[in-house]
């Protein structure tokens, strides 16, 4: 895959990169080693200043990287705004909680006269360098949620960004950078996919998140499997949204569209599969078929568009195909379901029900503003067609039912239940999945201890 800027609301190329050399990446890695050592021993107060600093600059740079979001992935402008914002929340809350989320432990039931000591406590200590291997679907957002602990942890960030994202990838380094951060504390690594063995492998290169596709996580890994090297991976999903009778209808409509076709439908936690209790199913359908209908769909730049074109001319073949294989085996297209003439990679929202397991899209991810809807007779079908996917990272329940919200928190297979509102990420929640959308939490406590040493320190009597 090229490294470029493709614009998916026009085709045309904005800007190409070449791939860095082997001896830059040999310098680069060496960089971060070394600052590294020095880094790793400053205070959280230091750390702390330097990532408000950033936030204050990421705040004044909004419009324009906005803008170069937009450009390259085809997110609504609004969208790309908000997304910056985001992230200079993520930084502020990191830089004020960092030291309290890595404050020195007592290990819970221990007595220290047990283990023959006078005192033992745990230290969270960093762990190195770190390759983030990130997606282009929320171009700041997922880099941030990684660099902000990892920097205050005291580790130090090489990112290698989708091929596609390349300016938002460099706009980064140069963001750590002007805040102050030491050189080689935040470097971008414009390489592609096949270069990711060779930096993991790398010596100095300590542990791996990715974020992205299962084939992609499959193949990193493996090779930090072999390495022994601690990886995160946050994967794809699938998430159900379930409606149940006590539900307030039209409150979970309005919200399943924005669930379903925010960053134009291209989110992991988007809910991609309505399951809807036969009680309100056509009360349900009607309006959330209205309001897929009813969304703007158009040039990003414009400031009323909400769903914009997909981020490139594959993404929107994949999509095209899923919906035409379930059309051809007998889904029912309700709104949307057609390839639009033109330039640009647009596919409009659509909804498909009588969707059943044959179906690619039954077990696939649909990566864009698809949604299916699928009728359940009771609480156990719900929950059993909810767990039906091989993914698991978020859920969505719209139920008042007490009884109802204990089932399925007890039994839903995913990193998130969300009762009577949208999946959202927030710095202090965990996120992340069980089964193929992958293991280990970003964000709170446990995303930042995720790259620490847990050290265990005991003193003798
Ligand atoms: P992708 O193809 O897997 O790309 C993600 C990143 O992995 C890119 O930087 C890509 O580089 C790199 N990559 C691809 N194949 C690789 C390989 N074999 N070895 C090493 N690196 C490799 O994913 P995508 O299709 O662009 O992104 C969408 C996917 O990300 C969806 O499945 C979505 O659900 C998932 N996602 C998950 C989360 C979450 O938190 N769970 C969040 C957002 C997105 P190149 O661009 O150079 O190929």
């Amino acid at each position: 895959m090229p490294i470029a800027t493709v614009n998916p609301a026009t085709g045309e190329t904005l800007e190409t990169y070449d791939a860095l050399s082997e001896e830059e990446i040999e310098r680069r890695l060496a960089t971060a080693d070394s600052t590294f050592r020095t880094y790793r021993t400053t205070s959280f107060d230091e750390r702390a200043r330097l990532l408000r600093r950033a936030a204050e600059l990421l705040e004044e740079d909004r419009q324009d990287i906005a803008r170069t979001m937009t450009s390259e992935m085809g997110k609504p402008i609004t969208q790309a705004r908000a997304e910056a914002d985001k992230c200079a929340k993520a930084m502020r809350w990191y830089a004020d909680h960092a030291a309290e989320l890595l404050a020195d432990e007592e290990p819970a039931g221990h007595d220290v006269k047990d283990s023959g000591g006078s005192r033992a406590y745990v230290r969270y200590r960093p762990l190195g360098p770190v390759l983030a291997v990130m997606p282009w679907n929320f171009p700041l957002w997922q880099v941030v949620r990684f660099a902000a602990p990892a920097l205050m942890a005291g580790n130090v960030g090489l990112l290698k960004h989708a091929s596609n994202v390349p300016q938002t990838a460099l706009y980064l380094e140069d963001l750590f950078r002007r805040a102050g951060f030491p050189e080689g504390c935040f470097q971008t690594l414009l390489i592609g996919s096949s270069a990711v063995e060779g930096v993991l492998r790398d010596r100095r290169v300590k542990a791996a998140t990715l974020t992205g596709s299962e084939p992609a996580g499959r193949s990193v890994a493996s090779v930090a499997s072999d390495e022994i090297k601690k990886t995160v991976l946050e994967l794809g999903g699938s998430d159900p949204f379930v409606v149940m009778p006590s539900a307030d209808v039209e409150r979970a409509a309005r919200v399943a569209v924005t669930a379903r076709t925010q960053n134009t439908g291209q989110s992991c936690i988007a809910a991609k599969r309505f399951i809807v209790h036969e009680d309100v199913y056509d009360a349900f359908t009607e309006r959330f078929v209205e309001g897929m209908k009813a969304l703007k769909v158009g040039d990003p730049l414009d400031e009323d568009t909400q769903v914009g074109p997909l981020s490139s001319e594959r993404g929107r073949d994949d999509l095209a195909e899923l919906v035409d294989d379930a059309v051809e085996h007998g889904a029912t297209v309700l709104c949307g379901g057609e390839r639009p003439d033109g330039p640009g990679a647009y596919y409009p929202p659509t909804v498909l029900a009588d969707v059943t397991p044959e179906m690619r899209i039954h077990q696939e991810e649909s990566f864009g503003p698809v949604a299916t809807l699928h009728r359940v007779a009771g609480l156990d079908e719900a929950v059993a067609v909810a767990n039906d996917t091989p993914f698991g990272l978020s859920s969505n329940v719209w139920t008042r039912e007490e009884a109802d919200i204990d089932r399925f928190v007890r039994d839903l297979e995913a990193g998130g239940v969300y009762v009577n509102g949208m999946t959202a990420s927030h710095p202090a929640l965990p996120f992340g999945g069980v089964k193929r959308s992958g293991y280990g939490r970003e964000l709170s406590g446990h995303g930042i201890r995720e790259f620490c040493n847990i050290t265990t320190v005991w003193h003798g009597a």
